[in-house]
């Protein structure tokens, strides 16, 4: 404790790039990133702090915000979602990292 680094698990205040984001360790869970999200509540003064998360915990916090906004209407488009993200994680060609 004391010394202030970057640390890279505390977010920054530039979105991460495409390649940049799987530089940076998940915020939750440690693995290596896929996407970079941030929350409102999460700023520091007006900056927008921006982290990065894994693939299965991007999936799990999309698949929770859906839950939370539809209740059980969207449940293909959320095993779709599902399947289509891990699935390129799960393949060693095919992970481009294509927005959808
Ligand atoms: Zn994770």
């Amino acid at each position: 404790m004391g010394s202030r680094g970057a640390g890279m698990a505390d977010g920054r205040f530039e979105p991460y790039t495409e390649a940049g984001v799987r530089r940076v360790p998940c915020a939750r869970c440690g693995k290596p990133g896929h996407a970079c999200w941030n929350i409102c509540a999460d700023s520091v003064g007006s900056r927008t702090r921006y982290r990065a998360l894994c693939a299965a915990c991007d999936v799990a916090l999309n698949v929770l915000v859906m839950r939370w906004a539809f209740g059980d209407t969207r449940e293909a488009d959320i095993a779709a979602y599902s399947a289509k993200v891990l699935g390129e994680q799960n393949s060693p060609a095919g992970n481009t990292g294509e927005m959808v």
